[in-house]
């Protein structure tokens, strides 16, 4: 979609089916993927654009780097119980279209791909348990979470998926300057591992750090690939027996989320914008939102 010169290969809008929940009497929640950070502009601070968010309908906004906190937990824990012993070596799953990839490379070690819910799922079904009548809409930088939506898991609670350079059309639409926003909620959902998932690297630095927590002994080996070029490369590593004993992280787009299908600015400034957001997270571990969902499950 992003390569091809004549613009042959789109995907779905669901603008249309979105500004009809605003019509509706239904309440409708944004979930934003961290890497949104700076896509609007230079000036305009995450603030602002939850701001702009709720003025163009949306009545709440949460992070789904919460979703994220949660699934750094839950893969840590899986390593740290199964690998070596039970399997060989653990690849990560949240970016959809690396994990059909793995799925189909590893042939009979595909069950090493980890089976844990990706951050958009895992924050939407948290969401749905909460407001079980909201409409719940993924904002991110990612075509294929339009098809990990749409097809991939049948039990998800994600009704939409728009990416940035979509609502930034719908921003645009409604005349919404968002430089010039006073903001009235501030983000605090998430710690500084699950911000950092935007970024190549990232969800090992998150399941790396929870490991160090849980078990502070234990020594893990991490690689990370992005591309799908070089993600095939190391699945093919893996499935000969080269990568026993690690954790692998596959990331499709180029840096990672901050260089996915939708998104507006380049990856390289989009990443020092997500690290600058991540730091700026008062909760320095995934631990600390796992401990607050497992009190509020
Ligand atoms: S790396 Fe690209 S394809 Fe994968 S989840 Fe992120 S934006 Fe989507």
């Amino acid at each position: 979609m992003v390569t091809c010169p004549f613009g042959a290969i789109m995907d779905k809008s669901e603008i249309y089916q979105l500004v009809e929940a605003f019509k509706g009497e239904d309440e409708v929640c944004a979930i934003i993927a961290p890497a949104f950070v700076g896509q609007f502009g230079d000036k305009v601070s995450a603030d602002q654009v939850v701001e702009g968010l709720l003025q163009l309908g949306f009545d709440d906004v949460r992070e789904v780097a919460y979703g994220a906190d949660i699934t750094a937990v839950d893969e840590a824990r899986h390593f740290l119980k199964n690998v070596p012993i039970d399997q060989p070596f653990l690849a990560t799953s949240c970016c959809p279209a690396w994990l059909k990839v793995a799925q189909k490379e590893l042939g009979d070690k595909a069950y090493c791909v980890s089976d844990s819910l990706s951050p958009m799922v895992e924050t939407a079904n948290y969401l749905r348990k909460q407001f079980p009548k909201t409409r719940i809409v993924m904002i991110g930088p990612c075509s294929a979470k339009k098809y990990e939506a749409a097809y991939m898991d049948p039990n998800q609670n994600v009704n939409f998926v728009l990416t940035y350079e979509e609502i930034n059309a719908m921003f645009i639409a409604r005349g919404i300057d968002l430089v010039t926003l006073i903001p009235s909620h501030t983000l605090n959902h998430a710690s500084v591992d699950g911000r950092g998932f935007a970024i190549s690297g990232g969800v090992l630095s998150a399941v790396e750090n929870v490991i160090k927590r849980l078990d502070p002994d234990r020594v893990i080996k991490v690689e990370r690939a992005e591309t799908l070029h070089s993600c095939r490369k190391m699945l093919l590593m893996a499935k000969a027996g080269r990568k026993d004993g690690y954790l692998l992280e596959g990331m499709a787009c180029p840096g990672g989320c901050v260089g996915g299908a939708g998104t507006i600015i380049h990856p390289t400034k989009a990443t020092s914008n997500v690290t600058n957001f991540a730091r700026s997270s008062d909760k320095a571990s995934a631990l600390k939102t796992y401990a607050e969902f497992k009190n509020q499950d």
